[in-house]
């Protein structure tokens, strides 16, 4: 048994499982089937294998397919369905029995437990100000019906569109309208933009303050995409809990500049000091740049988690739609793009690392978020996305045991789940997994995943493939 918690693995030991609890933990073998007479009892031979938690993924967006609009769902129902039933179990399959979906609807939550198969997900509602990212990407003036949650900043009021009752979006009183509508926590932005002109509407220091006192007073952990050094700042002052992003951007240096700066550094250093959870999420700028990849849907590895008929879409007009988008700006062509966006992407994701490693080595609080599936590209596949990121990680000079640590109890922690999952301790939830290999040595153990169990119930790991 591994479990983030103890230093060395437990040899030997007999984990009973009531309902959806751990019941005990021993190392008697006798104890195993003890007070359970007249029950059905399964026993799983693990004589070899690895015990342990289920994984966190911190940073997930469940209410869609990936690549699909809302338009493409409604022209392909079928591919959709299919593709909807196959994700919750993509997760499943690589570990991940809990997710946090950073920008939920209400609906989500019911659609989600619908599933046969699913992880535990935790909903966030989100916060942009008024025409701030992400709401920026949708068009006038639908997108003030999309944004449940939005902000209206205080001295902001006159310049709204019509129809927009302002007392429903302070600070408080989206905070108030989150945690009646069942989400868990509370997920903002600074986001000037990112490409062309960087001048979208952000929130102002003040308001960030009112929201996260707000958030705090319901019980709600506070995220803050923030992935430029400035706005990595503002994360510290405003006193949010969880940077959702690592930091590819730093603001006022040149593009070529991929070691820390001390300006860098210095932020960096108040991180840690305010024990503010950080998520590096270096594999969704990877995603970004392979969508571009000419080979990419080649990959055999992407039919274990994405249904087939969705991999063929993916080809289609349609399914390149978003991709062409991106591509605007980029030379013609296709081995010509993916050369300049390879070249164009080199700078952002040293940076990040080296953020990274900095605070790695210091330490800090990493957790373990992906930002699946990110925007309508399909290079961040659900499931896989997850395990990708653990071995940018490592790359980045992360060690296995720190992935480990960050994918379980850091997360649970951060998110104030301690009590129900992040260990395997009697009491908990027993969402598991059983493992060839140790996950503390190696993340190539999550690979290796013999059986998932969720809530209790055992899954084959081959069952929850795409292609089965
Ligand atoms: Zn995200």
């Amino acid at each position: 048994m591994v479990s983030p918690e103890r230093s060395s693995p437990l040899t030997d030991v007999t984990v009973v499982i009531r309902g959806a609890r751990i019941a005990s933990i021993s190392s008697n073998a006798r104890a195993r089937t003890a007070g359970s007479s007249g029950t059905a009892v399964q026993i799983i031979n693990g004589r070899g294998l690895y015990l342990a938690p289920g994984l966190i993924d911190s940073h997930v967006h469940s209410g869609g397919v990936p690549g699909m609009t809302v338009a493409d769902e409604r022209a392909h129902p079928d591919l959709a369905r299919v593709a909807r039933e196959q994700i919750p179990r993509s997760y499943l399959y690589f570990g991940f029995t809990t997710l946090v979906d950073l920008d939920a609807r209400p609906a989500q939550t019911m659609q989600w437990n619908g599933y046969a198969a699913h992880p535990d997900v935790y909903f966030c509602g989100a916060t942009p100000v008024v025409d701030g990212y992400p709401m920026n990407w949708e068009p006038k003036p639908e997108r003030y019906e999309a944004w449940p949650y939005m902000l209206v900043q205080s001295g902001e009021e006159r310049a709204l569109p019509a129809g927009i009752d302002v007392a429903a979006h302070t600070p408080e009183a989206v905070v108030s309208r989150m945690k009646a509508d069942g989400m868990f926590c509370v997920k903002s932005f600074f986001e000037p933009g990112q490409d062309g002109a960087r001048n979208l509407p952000v929130p102002r220091l003040d308001t960030m303050r009112s929201l996260v006192r707000a958030a705090h007073l319901a019980g709600m952990p506070v995220f803050l995409h923030a992935i430029g050094s400035k706005a990595q700042e503002f994360a510290v002052a405003a006193g949010v809990d969880i940077i959702a992003h690592g930091m590819p951007q730093w603001d006022a240096q040149p593009e070529n500049v991929t070691q820390l700066t001390p300006h860098v550094q210095q932020i960096l250093d108040r991180v840690i000091e305010a024990r503010m959870g950080w998520q590096p999420t270096l594999q969704v700028i990877y995603g970004f740049r392979d969508v571009h990849d000419p080979e990419y849907l080649s990959d055999p590895t992407l039919a274990r988690v994405l249904p087939a008929g969705l991999i063929k879409w993916y080809r289609t007009a349609e399914g390149q739609s978003f991709r062409e988008r991106l591509a605007q700006g980029l030379p013609k062509g296709a081995a010509a793009a993916w050369n300049a966006v390879r070249a164009n992407s080199a700078a952002p994701i040293a940076r990040n690392q080296s953020a990274a490693r900095y605070l790695a080595g210091r330490n800090a609080r990493i957790l373990f978020g992906t930002d699946t599936p990110a925007a309508l590209i399909y290079t961040n596949p659900p499931g896989l996305n997850g395990w990708l990121e653990m071995r940018r990680l490592v790359a980045g000079g992360l060690t296995a045991h720190q992935v480990f640590v960050a994918a379980t109890l850091t997360n649970a922690t951060a998110l104030g789940l301690a009590g129900e999952i992040g260990t395997v301790e009697e009491g908990k939830r027993a969402n598991l997994i059983l493992l060839r290999q140790d996950p503390t040595l190696t993340v190539q153990a999550y690979d290796e995943i013999v059986k998932v169990v969720i809530r209790g119930k055992v899954i084959e790991r081959a069952e929850l493939a795409a292609r089965r």
